[in-house]
């Protein structure tokens, strides 16, 4: 049965007091060095936090990176040499307008204050277009009413020296994507020169956020799971349709585009991911590929399909390396719509500028499918000419011509007559034209990008959210299966001295034992009531719980129950191993029928 949980009568603010309490409580997260007083955006992952992590991570490399053969993975330092951040644009553009309250000293991101002041979304805004806003508006500090001041840009890197002593300047990266983009002809290399080519990476970045104050939602070190995806745009739609499934074709995604968003619509429309890409809504076909997949992702990992759209940027809105922007976003009790991925055409921007700033030939060769004849026409200098006219300057105008493009220093000859090199005017009898067939077999060309990139932990929230369940004061986490932190619980029905209660325990600490060898994640617990160790195995998400007692020790049967019923049904300890194998690989959607498995 799905629960109502979506209906249930929890006040926003009650669902995150219950989600941080279990958080700690549990072990999924708590703020770091809380000892020292803890520091605003840095969070711990607890034992179970940390496991419910990693298997998102392994959801997003199955949906995204391994689901195609098109992406692969890697892994790049954190640490940043300046260099690489000035020529991503990250040095000069990787800001948040700021503003101080000049009563109390308070720092505030001006966006921010002003819009949850005014409504108004002043997102990409100028400094002056910002403080015009506050002005009209008589914006104050949110803390004490008093004045704030104009808004500055604050660089949003954290600084750091690559050396100890007189070390070079360097960042930590708020990105993954530069080490793909600096990496890419390694990769490409590794990969043997196939495109389309997708360098996924996982990893952690830091962002020196102003304030941040949302939980997980606003970190200041997070982890971003990413990939740059490098094509042929002349190529991309019949490539795209290699790959379109029927299932991706299908798949529904609710898009606000920024055209609807400018006249004032503020509701998403459903939008197949074929229609996306034969409507132009994307700008790119990868780009609605890659939606679909993330679409589908979050769909996977449960959180319903309504609760999910994508929301374009405007122009002003959009990061510096970006030709069109979509933000995933989540809905959420708490915090309304979260940005939890986005989708940025980077065209040819990131190494068109590394090529410029490491002088670094980044382009790929893209062979014709058969050789192009080409009829080059060439002006080649007659020296007895040029001497004529050159005289004692000869020399040195050979030399200037012979470092001239000859196709171009033909086609100046044809339009104007003549060119003149150091005062001297060279006219069509200083040459002799030449015209030959060249054969071409292929280009050079700078590849285009797409990039998905998702916050990890913003999922992480997003996802708990919504698979918290509270049933007559008791919490259940009715999460996937496969993102759970244990896919099994173990537990004896009894565990105290009496001889067969000493067989019960040894029974479920070896059926522990042996799932563990066979590599199911499983959970053992013989402290408390067998009613509040379940209870206890909800809490976290644990699926199912497999229960020793006094009948095992009779018939070899145990009970296996599932957390989001709470039903029960007995089967051979022998079958536990299979059995679960099966509930766990179970296509529906969990409502498990026990009756199909007596
Ligand atoms: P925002 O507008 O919320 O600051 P952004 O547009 O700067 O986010 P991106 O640069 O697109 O975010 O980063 C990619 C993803 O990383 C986001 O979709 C989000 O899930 C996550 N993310 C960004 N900033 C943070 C943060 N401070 N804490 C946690 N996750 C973040």
């Amino acid at each position: 049965m799905r629960s109502g949980w979506f209906s249930m009568e929890l006040k926003s603010r009650d669902i995150y007091e219950i989600l941080s309490d279990l958080a700690k409580r549990r072990g999924l997260f708590w703020p770091s060095y809380e000892i020292y007083g803890g520091v605003a955006g840095l969070y711990d992952f607890g034992p179970v936090g940390v496991l419910i992590k990693r298997n998102i991570i392994e959801e997003w490399l199955y949906w995204l990176v391994y689901s195609t053969g098109l992406v692969v993975e890697i892994e790049t330092p954190i640490i940043t040499p300046r260099i690489v951040l000035k020529a991503s644009g990250h040095e000069d553009h990787f800001t948040d307008p700021i503003t101080e309250c000049t009563k109390c000293g308070r720092v505030f991101r001006a966006d921010h204050v002003v819009e949850e002041q005014t409504g108004i979304t002043v997102e990409g805004y100028s400094m002056s277009d910002i403080w015009k806003v506050m002005i009209e508006n008589n914006v104050r500090c949110p803390e004490c009413g008093g004045q704030l001041t104009k808004p500055q840009p604050a660089l949003l890197l954290f600084k750091t020296e690559i050396g100890p002593y007189k070390g070079a300047p360097g960042y930590i990266r708020p990105e993954a994507a530069q080490g793909m983009f600096v990496s890419f002809k390694n990769v490409f290399t590794v990969v043997r020169n196939k495109l389309p080519l997708g360098i996924a990476q996982v990893g952690k970045v830091g962002r020196n956020e102003i304030s941040p104050r949302q939980s997980l939602i606003r970190l200041r070190e997070f982890t971003i799971m990413e990939f740059e995806f490098f094509f042929d745009p002349e190529k991309s739609y019949e490539e795209v349709m290699k790959y379109m499934d029927e299932e991706l074709e299908e798949e529904e995604l609710f898009v606000l585009t920024a055209d609807e968003k400018s006249r004032g619509i503020d509701r998403a429309s459903r939008y197949r991911t074929l229609e996306l890409i034969e409507e132009k809504i994307v700008k790119n076909p990868w780009m609605a590929l890659w939606m679909a997949k993330g679409n589908r992702f979050l769909r996977e990992i449960g959180i319903p399909g309504d609760k999910i759209r994508f929301e374009e940027k405007l122009p002003w809105e959009r990061a510096h390396y970006s030709e069109q922007t979509f933000d995933q976003q989540v809905y959420t009790r708490k915090f309304g719509w979260i940005e939890v991925a986005g989708y940025s055409y980077r065209t040819t921007y990131d190494l068109d500028r590394h090529i410029e700033f490491s002088r670094s030939d980044l382009s790929v060769f893209k062979r014709y499918k058969k050789p192009v004849e080409k009829l080059v026409r060439r002006a080649i200098p007659n020296p007895i000419k040029i001497r004529e006219l050159a005289k004692d300057k000869m020399g040195k105008i050979m030399e200037n011509i012979s470092s001239m493009d000859q196709e171009a220093l033909y086609q100046e000859l044809m339009s104007k007559g003549y060119i003149e090199i150091d005062g001297v005017k060279l006219g069509r009898e200083a040459f002799i034209i030449k015209e030959e067939k060249v054969k071409i077999h292929g280009e050079k060309f700078v590849p285009h990008v797409v990039e998905p990139s998702f916050g990890l932990e913003r999922i992480f929230y997003a996802l708990l959210e919504h698979a918290l369940s509270l049933e007559k004061d008791r919490i259940v986490l009715k999460i996937n299966p496969r993102i759970a932190p244990y896919q099994v619980a173990v537990f004896p029905l009894v565990a105290g001295s009496k001889p067969e209660h000493r067989k019960i325990v040894d029974i479920a600490r070896s059926l522990y034992r042996a799932l563990l060898k066979a590599r199911i994640r499983a959970f053992y617990d013989e402290e408390g009531s067998i009613g509040r160790r379940y209870a206890r195995a909800d809490e976290i998400g644990i699926p199912f719980a497999l229960t020793v007692d006094y009948q095992t020790l009779e018939d070899e049967t145990i009970t296996i129950r599932y957390r989001d019923t709470r039903e029960q049904i007995r089967i051979s300890i022998h079958e536990a191993y299979d059995k679960l194998l099966e509930l766990l690989n179970y296509k529906g959607k969990f409502k498990l029928n026990f009756d199909k498995y007596p």
